[in-house]
């Protein structure tokens, strides 16, 4: 079992790229034959960036995957633009991918209707490197949130494409995305999902923030004018904190509805405060030790693209034989 996933670049990873997707790629590092993880730089050049913030942010990521449990000596962790594979197959896949199907998707929707200046190709090109992120491993399984679950469909149908065509040579993946905490809401505008990207500042729980300060956005979370702690239409605040507490206690929704049936909302969002805090709390204090070592987060990198090239060069070889490019 292969398994694969990115992450982009920032150091503002927040709780829904936690629960979402680090949880996820923790507890899969030892289910994984291997698990991969990649830093996606390149992911992150279909928005505006700043080049020296972008390269620090390399690390900060990198740090914050370790801090939540990842062990590079059980799982390869490597930055995407170390290998110039990705790129290469982006444009072998590019060939396979139907406009129309891209021309679906609801992040580039979602992020170009955002986008103040230039709404780049990049941005609607993201899926294609996505597929050749995940396909160059013949990964089988790709932990991933809610959000992502249309990209992993388009890359199914990619390799399909493929193969038909070409033989079988290319793995089609599945996606993997838990049952609760796929989709962690903006705490201040809780019918958009959370996001490193768009969102709003008080409205994102951030990995490193302080215990005051996730205190401080949790407990000002969006709610309604009701006073059940009970999920339902027109409760997506409400509902959004009993899911992050479900996660965060190892329990189930329903759960902390008994748990909090009678208690007011004010009780109830310093409840989740507390336990958002005793879950983010340890990481952010590896954190810091981790990340002043960049030559060492450097090497760890470095070690990680070693192995993951050894792996994706050797299908770049067999596509690029099928496809017909270059010497026989
Ligand atoms: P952006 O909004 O700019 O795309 P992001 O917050 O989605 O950034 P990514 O690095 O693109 O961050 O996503 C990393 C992983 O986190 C993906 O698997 C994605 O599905 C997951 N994820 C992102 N946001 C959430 C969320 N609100 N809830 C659960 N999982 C999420
Ligand atoms: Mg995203």
């Amino acid at each position: 079992m292969r398994i694969f996933s990115g992450i982009q670049p920032t150091g503002r990873k927040h709780l829904g790229n936690y629960i979402g997707a680090i949880r996820q790629y923790v507890e899969s590092q030892d289910r994984g034959d291997p698990a991969i993880y990649c830093i996606v730089d390149l992911h992150a050049l279909t928005v505006p960036w700043d080049p020296a913030t972008l390269r620090e942010s390399v690390y900060d990521t990198t740090a914050i995957l370790i801090a939540a449990g990842l062990d590079p000596g059980r799982c390869i962790l490597f930055r995407q633009s170390d290998l110039r594979e990705h790129t290469e197959l982006t444009w072998y896949l590019s060939a396979l991918t139907a406009h129309g199907d891209l021309n679906r998707m609801t992040q580039f929707k979602e992020k170009s209707a955002k986008q103040r200046e230039l709404v780049s190709a990049g941005l609607f090109f993201y899926p294609v490197l996505m597929a050749a992120d995940v396909l160059a491993y013949k990964a089988h399984e790709v932990p991933v949130g809610d959000d992502q679950r249309q990209h992993v469909e388009v890359m199914r149908e990619i390799a399909r494409r493929f193969n038909e065509r070409f033989g079988e040579i290319l793995v089609v993946p599945e996606h993997r995305i838990p049952e609760v905490g796929a989709r962690i809401m903006d705490l201040q505008e809780p019918t958009n999902k959370m996001s490193t990207t768009g969102g709003i500042e008080a409205g994102t729980v951030l990995v490193l923030d302080d215990p005051k300060t996730v205190t401080k956005k949790v407990k000002s979370a969006v709610t309604d004018s009701g006073s059940e702690v009970k999920r339902g239409d027109g409760k997506e605040g409400i509902s959004n904190l009993i899911q992050i507490m479900a996660v965060a206690r190892g329990t189930s929704e329903d759960e902390i509805e008994r748990e909090f049936e009678g208690s007011g909302y004010g009780d109830f969002k310093g409840a989740v405060a507390d336990a958002v805090v005793d879950l983010l709390a340890p990481v952010r204090e590896r954190y810091e030790g981790l990340r002043p070592d960049e030559a060492a987060l450097e090497e760890t990198l470095a070690g990680g693209a070693g192995k993951a090239r050894a792996i994706a060069s050797e299908t770049l070889a067999e596509v690029r034989s099928a496809m017909g490019i270059g010497p026989a």
